[in-house]
């Protein structure tokens, strides 16, 4: 693969030929930033969702789930701060017409001058920007972009119009009525499915019976009016998110902070992607809720990027969410406060979130994933295309192939077929030669193919394929369904 633009390239055309990811009505010529999974994608997805949620519900017994609705009262979203916070700096070029987020004009003015060789520079520059967006200095901002003459990539100018705020929520409104005015009936399409969980926080307490601390996790979709909506699904305008806010007793949270770092990254690694694809990058500006935030970065094929966030979010959304609704959020404390001898009471909690895309681990997983491989002989020119997907998320786990279409194969095959298709997705498949079969099959990421022959119908055995190794071995179509599930845990 001749660079990491062409490596994205061919995965985006991988995906779409393999029926994971289409474009959005496609058939209209798609809709910027918006995209549909297609019936190998919908099933890799799942799979990421589940493991995910296992992994936070099934596995810590003080974490619960919730599925709370997208459409939120709209004072949700100014107790939150997001009416008036949810912003990003935007500047336009006075030519082109094209409209920036200035962080990722800047950022990609960076990546230029380091391809280039101007490490230093880039640097520099980054800091620079680090240091003004932290200040919400925009007269600082243009003027570095001037200073360092970045230029528009359409127009090619530095016509640049000054800095602006603009609001990333989509909003539409509710009911039939027709109001004078349009802001009673206004409700937005939630951009971060956490408030979702803080407006349940005492429902869960209480009917759950939940004891501090505890977390409340959740998935659904988010929407955000991206400007620069790009990269495929790394930026998407309507996406999934993987959210679970953990309640903390006050003053404990640097210590949880670490924990669910620590946790997180634990759970990428999990999945048996190498260490070094993953980095922490601590945020300089922090949002308006936070105390303390990184992101997990992934090295994605357009370089390292932020996967997934952790936030030290303090009391404020529940504190927020107290003044605005005139409901008390508050948690009684019963455990003993050794420095007192007392219990230590009400309080409002704190909260460490942890928040990560689903469709952006879905690119870092598929990404990881793909390799072309030569596997060419002196005798003979020969590739594959494989997704070495871990098994336990992989859309497909087993593929059955009777070797031909006669003689009691298919039938033999069958079986096996009933036999797995109850505990995991199988698929049977009987046209083409053998090798286009597994070819296909190594393009889906499917672990195991097993292929019937004419020696399955006297001794019970199979050749079973590994996807990875390309490796064969014979096994007892008894033991096959066993093997699978040990593969995929
Ligand atoms: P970015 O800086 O990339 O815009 P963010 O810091 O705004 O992301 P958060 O608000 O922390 O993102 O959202 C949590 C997670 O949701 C992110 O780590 C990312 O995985 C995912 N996410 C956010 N925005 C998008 C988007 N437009 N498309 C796909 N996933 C997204």
């Amino acid at each position: 693969m001749a660079n990491d633009t062409n490596r994205f390239q061919a995965i985006i055309s991988h995906c779409k030929e393999y029926g994971f990811i289409f474009p959005s009505s496609e058939i209209y010529d798609g809709l910027q930033a918006v995209y549909d999974y297609g019936q190998m994608g919908a099933e890799l997805k799942k799979n990421i969702r589940d493991y995910w949620w296992k992994s936070m519900t099934q596995l810590n017994d003080n974490i619960v789930g919730i599925d709370a609705a997208i459409f939120m009262h709209p004072t949700t979203w100014k107790a939150s701060g997001h009416v008036d916070n949810f912003n990003d700096p935007m500047i336009d070029n006075k030519d082109s017409k094209k409209r920036y987020r200035v962080d990722h004009l800047i950022e990609g003015h960076a990546e230029n001058l380091k391809t280039a060789g101007k490490e230093a520079e880039a640097d520099a520059l980054l800091a620079a920007m680090d240091a003004l967006l932290a200040k919400d200095d925009f007269a600082g901002l243009k003027q570095l972009i001037e200073d360092y003459k970045i230029k528009c990539a359409v127009s090619e100018t530095c016509n640049w119009t000054d800095i602006r705020q603009f609001n990333l929520m989509f909003s539409t409104e509710f009911g039939s009525t027709v109001s004078s005015d349009a802001e009673d009936n206004k409700v937005y399409l939630r951009p971060e499915t956490a408030q979702g969980i803080f407006v349940n926080f005492l429902n869960v307490q209480k009917t759950g019976r939940m004891k501090i601390p505890f977390g409340i996790a959740q998935v659904g979709k988010a929407f955000r009016n991206e400007i620069v909506a790009r990269q495929f699904i790394f930026r998407m305008r309507e996406f999934e998110q993987m959210e679970m806010q953990f309640f903390i007793r006050p003053g404990t949270q640097k210590e949880w902070y670490e924990k669910w770092k620590e946790t997180r990254l634990n759970w990428h690694k999990s999945l048996g992607i190498p260490a070094e694809k993953y980095r922490f990058h601590d945020h300089v500006k922090l949002a308006h809720y936070a105390d303390a935030a990184c992101d997990i970065e992934f090295e994605f094929p357009m370089g390292f990027k932020e996967l997934e966030g952790i936030h030290s979010r303090t009391d404020f959304d529940l504190k927020q969410h107290q003044e605005y609704s005139k409901k008390k959020q508050q948690y009684f404390d019963n455990d003993i406060d050794p420095a007192t001898g007392k219990p230590y009471g009400n309080y409002i909690p704190y909260v460490i979130e942890t928040s990560i895309g689903l469709d952006r681990m879905f690119l870092a997983v598929i990404s990881q994933a793909y390799e072309e491989q030569d596997l060419s002989t002196p005798e003979k020119t020969d590739s594959r295309v494989v997704l070495h997907l871990p098994a336990k998320l992989a859309p497909i786990k087993l593929a059955v192939l009777p070797l031909t279409k006669k003689d009691g194969l298919p039938e033999l095959a069958e079986q096996l077929m009933a036999e797995c298709r109850p505990h995991f997705r199988c698929f049977y498949e009987e046209k083409d030669s053998i090798g286009k079969r597994y070819r296909r099959m190594d393009a889906l990421g499917t672990p195991f193919c097993v292929t019937v022959d004419h020696q399955s119908l006297t001794d019970g055995t199979v050749t079973i394929r590994h996807r990875d190794s390309m490796e064969q071995e014979r096994v007892k179509m008894s033991e096959v369904r066993e093997l699978v599930m040990k593969a995929i845990g």
